[in-house]
């Protein structure tokens, strides 16, 4: 793979680039790494090698096709290069102790780093996925839908919106865009869009987003930055930018030699950790963390008269499998359930931001009956005593490409389709046939032989 000149002469500088390695490792191919839910454990890939800084990340010898595995499907794994899965170990020190925090992912889709982080809060926890681009917030709804989590909700705004929520986050994580470097191994088209104005449009974009969300981040809270790019114009020089701009503390994370991460220290003292493909078995990354000093004056919520609808408690409870949660009406459609602490926080964000994916979507009653949402199907707070059928591979993959799956002697109603006991998700049985509930959006598109 021939590399740019110019990075690479700018990299000379930069603590841990070695220059014949890093070209080498760029004309092998990229290891491929899937990580875990916690929540939705059936034992897979239980033999695999495990990514050293994060528990729930294993290697795979080569790259299955995952459209044709329903688990995938079910919300089981996410496919993530395994780099970006430091993000895990990150948290992991911050997080020790703390419980009850709002978190907010400002750059979230696909869902890579929001999956992750949805394995790690406790349940009295929220955490915002926001995707600015609307198509892309349908990518991250259906990848936060499948992992399963009613305290995951997804807004898509502008980052500027989202500072308008003065001191409520006590995490922020900036997984920014950028000219992308990094993945060059995974993607080597992105080669030909790589240019130095890029790089400066990139930085500077970087410096604008985190200006605009800054002001939502509590004092005392911990905003962390990533990018996959290898520029220090969108690195290292971000960092300094906002140690400039803003009264902000460096935290250092603990790191095992043998990982291969390096630890950088920037000109203004702050604390970055690169990954370069030839030290790390992963892709290029910089991820840091920095937290906030100044004071920032929390938001409280406005008295407000609870959305809790008792009558469709009583409808629709039977769908969940604990008590503890609000049934409100989100929109036209549909109603959803919340925990019962996260509802002011509904009244705060909605005042400064666009819902689209608030708790657990359930459904809404009929004339004789409840209509199941899919979301139902996919939660881990759904209720085990809900009706399903086992469905073995081939039948999976007939109901995620929405056909009729061929399996005879239905009991009539709702039933949640289930493959290695997680949910895929609905179907309405007629007796001698079928309704198929799966999304027309979610379907699986590709041939099966
Ligand atoms: N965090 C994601 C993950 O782990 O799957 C990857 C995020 S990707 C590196 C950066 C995201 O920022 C993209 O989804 C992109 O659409 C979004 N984005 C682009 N321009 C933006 C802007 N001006 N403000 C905020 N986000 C933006």
């Amino acid at each position: 793979m021939l590399l740019p000149e110019i990075l690479l002469s700018e990299l000379q500088g930069v603590k841990g680039f070695n220059e014949t390695a890093f070209l080498a490792a760029h004309d092998q191919s990229a290891p491929v790494s899937v990580r875990l839910n916690p929540a939705k454990d059936i034992g897979l890939f239980a033999a695999k090698e495990k990514v050293a800084w994060c528990g729930n990340g294993v290697y795979l010898n080569e790259r299955p096709v995952f459209t044709l595995d329903p688990s995938y499907h079910a919300g089981a794994y996410y496919v993530q290069e395994a780099s970006s899965m430091f993000l895990a170990h990150m948290l992991g020190g911050i997080l020790t102790g703390k419980e009850g925090l709002r978190v907010l992912d400002l750059c979230a889709a696909p869902g890579g780093k929001s999956t992750l982080i949805a394995s790690l809060l406790d349940r009295e926890s929220l955490l915002i996925s926001n995707e600015v681009i609307r198509t892309r917030a349908s990518i991250l709804d259906e990848n936060m839908t499948r992992w399963g989590h009613m305290n995951t909700w997804v807004t898509s705004n502008d980052p500027r919106d989202l500072g308008r929520l003065h001191g409520y986050f006590d995490i922020i994580i900036v997984d920014a865009p950028c000219s992308g470097s990094g993945l060059w191994r995974k993607d080597p088209r992105a080669l030909d869009e790589w240019s130095e104005a890029n790089v400066q449009m990139c930085g500077e974009r970087q410096q604008r987003i985190l200006t605009d969300v800054w002001p939502s981040l509590k004092q005392g809270g911990v905003l962390i930055y990533a990018t996959c790019s290898y520029s220090p114009q969108e690195d290292e020089d971000v960092l300094d930018w906002l140690a400039g701009a803003y009264d902000v503390a460096p935290l250092s994370i603990t790191l095992e030699e043998e990982w291969g991460i390096v630890a950088v220290s920037t000109a203004k003292g702050m604390t970055g950790y690169r990954f370069f493909p030839d030290k790390v078995r992963g892709e290029g990354f910089f991820i840091a963390a920095v937290q906030k000093n100044e004071e920032a004056e929390g938001l409280r919520p406005e008295r407000f008269k609870t959305g809790h609808d008792k009558k469709i408690q009583q409808q629709a409870g039977y769908l969940l499998r604990d008590g503890d949660a609000v049934f409100i009406q989100t929109d036209k459609e549909s109603y959803s359930a919340l925990l019962r602490q996260h509802e002011p926080d509904l009244q705060i964000l909605k005042r400064a931001v666009y819902m689209r994916k608030t708790g657990l979507k359930l459904g809404m009653p009929a004339a004789k009956e409840w209509l199941p949402e899919h979301e139902v199907a996919l939660s881990i707070d759904a209720s085990q005593a809900l009706p399903f059928i086992d469905a073995d591979r081939e039948q999976a993959l007939k109901f995620l490409k929405r056909e009729e799956m061929g399996i005879a002697g239905l009991p009539k109603g709702w039933q949640i389709v289930k493959h290695k006991g997680l949910g895929l998700g609905w179907i309405k049985s007629l007796g001698n046939r079928s309704n198929n509930y799966l999304p027309k959006q979610w379907r699986i598109r590709m041939e099966i032989e």
